[in-house]
């Protein structure tokens, strides 16, 4: 996604330096915004960039700065002007990971595995003026277009885990059988997994039509429909990914079988890109007139 952004924002000199090795794979790019002490209220983020000379020095911290372990660069936000809680005033870095004072103090063991999401510290670290991706202060937006990308590929992958999860269970069910009759003729069986069905249905009618609207409209026009889309789906997965354990028995929670590893994937997700709760604020805000840029 990164890739979207530097063609979004680039400057002619970034999207020819970065654009086709980010492709290719040669440049790896880390999102660094989550901080300690700020998440959801990312705009009260604590890292902070100030000028000197013509370069930019950035001093603060990040976690959860995931792909870390690999990345050639972290696009680092940090503030510039403002107050905290200020829309304006962030200011998106591409930071080369090799630059001194970049270090990734260690990396969180999540629920899905060990895993590469990093804990960094951010100590004097210099870039020169061009390092800004965007317009100084309005990294923001940035931010914005990373996730309003990443919510809706989030839920077209949710859908269609979900959708495997149901399909599954359904093979199962004719085939498995218990007092000599398939576990498929019961209702305790079917209804659940009918009303999955169902839900997978509406959502991907919703996903289709939201990914529709995002490449003919500008992105905070749907950003409501997205954060519909988004929470509703993962939250789907993880429903379909339970329920189809659940129709497996004891197989189900093995790890021979995909679905306890499909749960753990997409529990990521109801917290990953804003959590649940941040998708239903936005829409809330929609809904009861509360909107603005401090609520996105
Ligand atoms: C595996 C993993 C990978 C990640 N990768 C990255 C990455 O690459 N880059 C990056 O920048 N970040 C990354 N994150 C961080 C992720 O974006 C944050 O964890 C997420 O935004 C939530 O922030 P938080 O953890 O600080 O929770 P908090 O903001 O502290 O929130 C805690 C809980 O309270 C809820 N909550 C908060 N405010 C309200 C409110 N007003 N009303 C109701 N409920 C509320 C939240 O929804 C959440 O459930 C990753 C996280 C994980 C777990």
């Amino acid at each position: 996604m990164v890739v979207e952004l530097v063609q979004a924002f680039g400057t002619p000199a970034q999207r020819e330096e970065m654009l086709e090795p980010m492709i290719v794979g040669e440049y790896r790019v880390a999102f660094g915004l989550t901080e300690p002490n700020h998440g959801s209220d990312a705009a009260h983020l604590e890292t902070r960039a100030r000028q000197e000379g013509g370069d930019w020095v950035l001093d603060g911290a990040k976690r959860f700065n995931s792909w870390m372990h690999s990345a050639t660069h972290d696009l680092l936000f940090a503030r510039t002007s403002g107050e905290p809680g200020d829309g304006e005033g962030i200011t998106a870095f591409l930071v080369p990971t090799s630059t001194p004072g970049l270090e990734v103090d260690h990396f969180w063991w999540t629920f899905n595995m060990p895993t590469d999401h990093a804990e960094v510290s951010v100590k004097g670290v210099r870039v020169p003026a061009d390092a800004v991706l965007g317009e100084v202060g309005e990294g923001l937006a940035v931010a914005q277009r990373f996730v309003h990308s990443s919510r809706i590929r989030q839920a077209a992958a949710s859908v269609g885990a979900a959708q495997y999860c149901i399909d599954e269970a359904v093979a199962y069910a004719k085939q498995r059988h218990t007092w000599g009759k398939p576990l498929a003729v019961n209702q305790g069986i079917q209804f659940p997994l009918t009303e999955l069905h169902t839900d997978a249905e509406l959502l991907r009618g919703l996903v289709r039509r939201t990914a529709w609207e995002l490449d003919r409209q500008n992105q905070l026009e749907v950003t409501q429909m997205i954060s519909m889309a988004n929470f509703r789906a993962n939250r789907l997965a993880c429903d379909a990914a339970d329920r189809a354990m659940q129709v497996h028995g004891g197989m189900g929670y093995t790890r021979h079988l995909p679905f306890e590893h499909i749960y753990r994937h997409h529990r990521r997700y109801r917290i990953t890109e804003g959590a649940e709760e941040v998708q239903m604020r936005k829409v809330a805000a929609e809904l009861f007139g509360f909107g603005g840029r401090a609520n996105a």
